[in-house]
């Protein structure tokens, strides 16, 4: 894949894991990435009666901070997201687009009781990192569960799939990318 990619760390959002996390993603899709801290109001995307942020519109908000159109942005933040049909997201994507969004709110083993393992939350970020940018590339949801497409319902379908897309999703990438008016997840 050509491009460049930023990773937009959300309002101050800076674990000690960051430059692992920019590393990787650059391997795993082969596209330059610079880390870069993003500023966004938050407040205006939390719903109070859910006590979750409203990930369409942090989207919008991540969108109107793409430093150089010619590039993509997917910001990282570690609050809560959710679309109003789903329980949560662990992330979302403009299909055909230049903007995503992953939270690592949900891929913390701390979220579930069991103890922090970050080596296993970086592994996870990765994977919904390039699963969102394969979104952007306008690949959909794929059925082969090792493809990093697969939807992930549980935390455990992440550690599942790997960080690669399957062969057809591959061969997909190489067409026009379609464009979407949904944001998926
Ligand atoms: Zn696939
Ligand atoms: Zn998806």
């Amino acid at each position: 894949m050509t491009g460049a990619l930023h990773l937009g760390f959300v309002n101050g959002y800076s674990p000690r894991w960051a430059g692992r996390l920019g590393a990787e993603v650059e391997s795993a899709l082969s596209m330059r990435v610079t880390p870069i801290e993003l500023d966004l109001d938050i407040d205006a995307y939390y719903a109070s009666d859910r006590g979750q942020f409203n990930s369409t519109m942090m989207l919008a908000g991540v969108l109107r901070r793409l430093p150089d159109p010619a590039t993509r942005i997917v910001g990282i933040t570690h609050v809560d997201l959710f679309i109003p049909v789903l329980t949560f997201v662990f992330g979302q994507a403009q299909l055909g687009g230049v903007a995503a969004l992953v939270s690592t709110y949900r891929l913390r083993r701390e979220f579930y009781g069991l103890p922090a393992d970050e080596p296993n939350l970086v592994d996870r970020t990765v994977k919904e990192v390039v699963h969102e940018v394969g979104h952007t590339l306008g690949l959909v949801h794929c059925p082969d569960y090792s493809c990093v497409m697969h939807a992930a319902t549980y935390v455990e379908d992440v550690d599942l799939k790997s960080r690669r897309f399957c062969r057809e999703c591959q061969g997909l990438l190489s067409e026009p990318a379609p464009v979407g008016r949904a944001n998926p997840y």
